[in-house]
């Protein structure tokens, strides 16, 4: 049953309504990857938006025009198996959705779950929802597990994490990806790429959450999300009015440990 995990405080007023869907959030939710639902509200709050989130799980119908964001997390092999038998049933709604610019945060094994298939650590292979062109190999006695930072040319914006999967990802042609590596391994450590950026479909591998690391990300999402649903020249407040680090300049970019070494 679709059940309402948060929502904003009724006695506030909002301009705005964002609905967000999470996507098997009772069994897709490693590495606190909930934090980024956490981030959206935050930030949707801000840019003057009332948000209710939804947990839409196994055997939920998925209505696509009752939610403006989708975020599908991460999970074990063992979760995306169960999860995998369940995809089928929501093809066509989530398919919709993206096609019709949904704005979409998918991490990890979410992201993995968008695409063909993903060849789990043991070499059984799991069935994607195929709604993306991208596939998922696996490694022998290995996973990618430490700090990341990738930088995302179109957008001029660069974004920190930690990685932590065995999967190795290759993106279609179709699919751009979030960003280039900087330091860290990726998709698949081979070809310099991390992540997917496809119509409004961000994936990524990041971990820590990558909203709350990347405030940069979070506002991007959520005014996309407000702009397709409240037309394209909705006035909204500046990223730096509402989120930017007062001490940004003086302390620099964070730096990780790969930085220091
Ligand atoms: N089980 C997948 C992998 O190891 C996804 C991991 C995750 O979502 N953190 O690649």
């Amino acid at each position: 049953m679709v059940y309402t995990s948060l929502t904003s405080p009724d006695n506030q007023d909002y301009p705005y309504d964002i609905k967000i869907a999470h996507l098997y959030g009772d069994l897709m939710n490693t590495y606190g990857d909930n934090g980024n639902v956490l981030m959206l509200k935050y930030v949707a709050e801000k840019l003057g938006a009332r948000v209710q989130v939804d947990i839409v799980s196994l055997e939920d119908g998925f209505d696509k025009d009752s939610y403006d964001i989708v975020f599908f997390g991460g999970g074990q092999d063992y979760e995306q198996t169960i999860v995998a038998r369940d995809l089928p049933a929501k093809k066509d709604a989530l398919e919709n959705f993206i096609n019709e610019n949904g704005v979409v945060l998918a991490i990890c094994g979410g992201f993995q779950l968008l695409g063909k298939y993903y060849i789990e650590a043991s070499g059984r292979r799991i069935e994607g929802l195929g709604i993306m062109g991208h596939y998922t190999l696996n490694q022998t006695n290995n996973r990618y597990i430490g700090d990341i930072k990738i930088h995302n040319e179109e957008f001029n914006e660069t974004y920190y994490g930690f990685e932590n999967h065995q999967g190795r990802t290759f993106l279609s042609e179709d699919e751009k990806p979030l960003g280039k590596v900087v330091y860290g391994n990726g998709n698949n450590q081979d070809d310099g790429c991390e992540g997917v950026h496809f119509k409004n479909v961000f994936g990524s591998y990041f971990h820590g959450p990558i909203l709350s690391r990347n405030a940069n990300l979070a506002y991007r999402l959520v005014t996309t999300a407000l702009k397709k649903k409240y037309g394209s020249d909705l006035k909204l407040a500046a990223y730096e009015d509402i989120l930017a680090l007062e001490k940004q300049e003086e302390y620099g970019d964070v730096k990780s440990k790969a930085e220091f070494e």
